[in-house]
């Protein structure tokens, strides 16, 4: 009887734990169609599993969208100062690249408030990946990377434009 109970509880927890990995598994390499059968109907019977599953959902998409509120407020507030400047630019006719430097700035300062958050997540994907630690810690070094790419993208394009429509002005002249 004892030794009965132990082997279903056991059972149970067996059950529990392939559910916990299936869930991961499904977003990161996907799972069979009887894997996924199994995870349904198993989650639709395991209030613990089901909250799980949709607590991985949720993390997924708050990380994928950054909807995470100390950033979110930070980069609305940023963007909003961005336009504004952008706008009183214009207006005074400075040259384009300052406003390509501020653009960069605000997106390092940006990537610097978010950058415990964006740590955070990774870790937590890598872990549930099961990557070594150095793989999600390099995706963190090139997400680091991403504002200084973009910025030096539009650098290079905006000197491209400049050049092309002093070109352009000479002529008229
Ligand atoms: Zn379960």
């Amino acid at each position: 009887m004892n030794s009965q109970s132990n082997d279903m509880a056991n059972n149970v927890n067996a059950s529990h734990a392939r559910a916990e990995s299936l869930i991961a598994k499904e977003r990161i390499e996907g799972i069979s169609p009887a894997e996924q059968e199994w995870l349904v109907a198993h989650l639709r019977e395991c209030a613990q599993c089901g909250a799980s599953a949709e607590a991985t959902q949720q993390a997924l998409r708050s990380f994928v969208s950054l909807h995470l509120p100390v950033p979110r407020g930070l980069a609305a507030r940023t963007q909003f100062r961005l336009r504004l400047r952008a706008q009183e630019m214009r207006s005074i006719r400075q040259p384009r690249w300052r406003l390509v430097y501020l653009m960069c700035g605000a997106s390092w300062v940006a990537g610097a408030a978010t950058a415990p958050y964006v740590w955070r997540g990774l870790e937590w994907l890598g872990h549930r990946a099961g990557l070594p630690d150095l793989v999600w810690k390099m995706g963190f070094g090139v997400w680091w990377a991403v504002p200084a790419i973009i910025a030096a993208a539009i650098l290079f394009a905006e000197n491209a434009g400049t050049n092309a429509s002093r070109v352009g002005l000479n002529k008229t002249l």
